[in-house]
């Protein structure tokens, strides 16, 4: 007799599987354990399993045995939920100038657990990340995400044209994923399509009988391109089919309003309204003063961040000495601003949620505090970030953009760009730049311009030259 071998007890996540973590999720065999606010920041399809999460009551026994607050995840796979994860703790500080496709499959797989939970803020943001770096998704699955997220249509012109111009009908399966209302419009489309007239070709062509017989030099009678057809200027019986197959759809495309579609029935409409602003922090377990006002954040972020969070959070407590960074005995951070921190707090919190095409002249003056305040505390990876979402939202002149590429050892190509922006100019820089940027690099420019002026005469010089 043989009997079934027991499955395979399952395994810590090499990633996600944090000590401090207060919620352990079992996805196929493998345990992840992390920060429930997480999930309940993005949807409120978690809310009932994490009932019995409290973190404070958690927390107050010392951590306690975690198994019972184990949530399996069904249907799910694992390497989904990880990207899930990593969408939470890694995709903040992952946007850059350079597009990286090596994301591609996180996003598509943070996009399929997005849409599933119904957590809508995070598959925009994924929908944002794939459209940016031009990932293969299908025509009509992107249409849909589209129509589903209220995204821009110009990201799908040329999804539209191909699905309203190819030959196969739209099939079942596709228009359960495009919903009914959008399978309406494109199929309206297809058959506006299928009436167009090809456009007039470019190039008249002589008429063959015409020109065989009137090869006198003075005048070769041409086909006139009219409404599919081509008929000779000398005589009416030459007419034949045009075989130019360019039809202009764009008139079609511009007609089709993908915003008019009601997006309730698709997305789950669940509202986040009832989270307070501070989502997240108020779960922190380190706090700290600054100015008159107490701080509340996970220690993790920091830690994370900067090392000398770290070095700082590290340092051994004695019994005599009452623990540093709890409520009663919060850390005091002298001569730091409020704002910056609570800016630096909407940067581990909510900042991997706020990315989108749109540029936003509110979100500049954030981004400036965090810039300052990860410059100031070696936050590399921060610094980074800060430096890119500055040059999205257009708050960077070149010059600046050169002095933090160099500072923060940013991608040279981006940087190449700028630099030749500023050799091309017709202002030399200014003291205030020069100052900004350093001797060293000033001269560098300085330099730059007067290469770049003299292959500009030269270049004058020999066309002068070869005009005489
Ligand atoms: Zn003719
Ligand atoms: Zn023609």
């Amino acid at each position: 007799m043989s009997s079934a071998p027991d499955p395979a007890p399952p395994t810590r996540s090499q990633e996600y599987y944090l000590e401090e973590g207060d919620v352990i999720v079992r996805v196929e065999d493998t345990l992840y354990r992390f920060h429930s606010y997480h999930l309940q920041r993005a949807t409120t399809y978690f809310d009932k399993l994490l009932e019995n999460t409290p973190p404070a009551s958690w927390q107050s026994r010392g951590g306690g045995d975690v198994d019972e607050f184990l949530i399996v995840i069904d249907e799910v796979e694992a390497t989904d939920f990880e990207a899930l994860l990593w969408f939470f703790y890694e995709s903040g500080y992952r946007w850059s100038c350079l597009v990286d496709k090596s994301f591609d499959e996180k996003w598509k797989s943070t996009l399929l657990l997005a849409e599933k939970f119904s957590m809508d803020e995070v598959a925009k943001v994924a929908c944002y990340a794939l459209h940016r770096a031009s990932a293969a998704l299908g025509d009509i699955y992107k249409i849909a995400l589209c129509v589903r997220h209220g995204l821009s249509k110009e990201w799908i012109r040329g999804e539209m044209e191909r699905v309203i111009s190819r030959k196969e009908c739209l099939s079942a399966d596709e228009a359960r994923q495009l919903g009914f209302e959008m399978t309406t419009v494109l199929a309206d489309a297809r058959e506006t399509s299928a009436r167009l007239i090809p456009k007039p070709c470019k190039d008249t062509k002589m008429c063959i009988p015409c020109a065989t017989t009137f090869l006198d030099g003075i005048s070769i009678p041409n086909y006139r391109c009219h409404l599919g057809v081509h008929m000779c200027a000398k005589d009416r019986m030459h007419a034949c089919k045009c075989d130019s197959t360019e039809i202009d759809r764009q008139p079609i495309i511009d007609a089709i309003d993908i915003t008019s579609i009601d997006q309730n029935h698709l997305t789950s409409g669940a509202s986040l309204q009832s989270r307070c602003d501070a989502w997240g922090s108020a779960q922190g377990d380190l706090f700290l003063k600054v100015e008159d006002k107490v701080v509340q954040i996970h220690s993790y972020h920091l830690m994370t961040a900067s090392s000398v969070f770290t070095d700082m959070l590290a340092l051994p407590t004695t019994s005599t000495i009452a623990r540093e960074g709890t409520w009663a005995n919060p850390i005091t951070l002298e001569g730091e601003n409020l704002d910056a921190w609570k800016n630096l707090l909407w940067f581990f919190y909510d900042s991997p949620y706020a990315w989108s095409e749109e540029v936003k002249s509110d979100d500049i003056p954030k981004w400036e505090c965090i810039l300052a305040l990860s410059e100031k505390y070696c936050m590399k990876g921060i610094c980074q970030v800060a430096v890119y979402a500055l040059d999205h939202h257009n708050a960077l002149t070149s010059v600046r953009k050169i002095g933090l590429c160099v500072r923060h050892n940013i991608d040279g190509s981006w940087m190449a760009q700028a630099r030749r922006a500023v050799s091309e100019r017709a202002e030399s820089l200014t003291a205030q730049e020069a100052e900004e940027l350093g001797i060293p690099l000033a001269m560098a420019l300085v330099k730059d311009r007067e290469q770049y002026l003299r292959a500009l005469m030269s270049k004058l010089k020999s066309r002068k030259i070869a005009k005489k």
